[in-house]
């Protein structure tokens, strides 16, 4: 540890298991110095996220479903009344139904379109919104992202049109918060395998495709991504607010790889 947190206290929305792309960044911000607080759906991962909060020296924030808005409340109720203030926050939230991430995007139903973008993309603003009242002393915001937002990747679908409103959320954030030294960026990860990837069609040839494919000929893990987050959550980047962060091996560099490019 550096000690880069030091003093610093945050939310982090989205550990469902210890695969989770959250427990990556709370165990860096963890180790790092950072007081944190974390949230779980439901008591099926309640019981996952406990042990994860104990071995991390973490607070339990509470049930959080983004669908309804009076638990979103209630968690930034109790982080006020137990720190005051928070210093940063992690929303690493999406969910669509899996029968849509398969197949084609011109099928989605308007059902799962309103609910995927509702939990997905909308639920950034609304934590944002009471985020905003606790970070009295400025603060920075991190969500995720994923490359389907910039192009078409296959059975992604709609989770790829969230992404991009996601992203386009990041940067009209990023100007509403501004003035008051209100930080909001987007970490854009490569594949890895957790619960919610699990749900996308052929997800372990994509991840393949990606260890083919990527200037470092990997993927990358939870772990890669939770120390890049601690660049956007630290004072480091106390100049960057509105960017769209790859932590993806390079992928999204990529446009065709040379007829003679060596294989792994
Ligand atoms: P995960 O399944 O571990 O985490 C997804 C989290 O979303 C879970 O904790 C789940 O409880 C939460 N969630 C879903 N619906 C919710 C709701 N209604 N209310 C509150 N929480 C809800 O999977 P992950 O891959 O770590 O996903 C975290 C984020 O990272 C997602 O936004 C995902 O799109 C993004 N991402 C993932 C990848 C990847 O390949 N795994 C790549 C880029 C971006």
């Amino acid at each position: 540890s550096t000690g880069l947190m030091n003093g610093k206290r945050g939310l982090v929305m989205g550990v469902a298991n210890n695969r989770s792309i959250a427990y990556g960044i709370a165990k860096a911000l963890a180790r790092e110095g950072a007081e944190i607080a974390l949230t779980y759906q439901g008591d099926a991962l309640k019981k996952r996220v406990e042990p994860l909060a104990a071995e991390l020296g973490a607070v339990l924030a509470g049930h959080c479903d983004v669908a309804d808005a009076a638990t979103i409340d209630a968690v930034f109720a109790g982080l006020e009344q137990r720190w005051g203030k928070i210093d940063f926050l992690v929303h690493a939230i999406g969910f669509s139904d899996k029968d849509e991430l398969t197949g084609r995007y011109v099928d989605t139903s308007e059902g799962n379109f309103t609910k995927t973008m509702l939990i997905s993309v909308y639920s950034l603003t609304a934590v944002a919104q009471r985020a905003e009242k606790l970070m009295t002393e400025g603060g920075s915001i991190l969500t995720l992202t994923y490359y389907g937002a910039e192009k078409v990747m296959p059975h992604y679908n709609v989770m790829g049109v969230a992404k991009a409103a996601l992203e386009a959320s990041v940067r009209y954030l990023a100007v509403d918060l501004g003035n008051k030294a209100i930080r909001v960026n987007a970490i854009s990860a490569g594949p890895i395998k957790t619960l919610a990837a699990s749900g996308i069609g052929d997800f372990r040839y994509i991840l393949k495709w990606n260890e083919y494919n990527s200037p470092l000929k990997r993927t990358v893990t939870i772990d890669e991504v939770g120390n890049s987050a601690l660049y956007f959550l630290s004072d480091y980047s106390s100049a960057v607010t509105g960017e769209v962060h790859h932590v993806d091996s390079g992928y999204h560099t990529i446009g065709m790889k040379a007829v003679d490019a060596p294989d792994i």
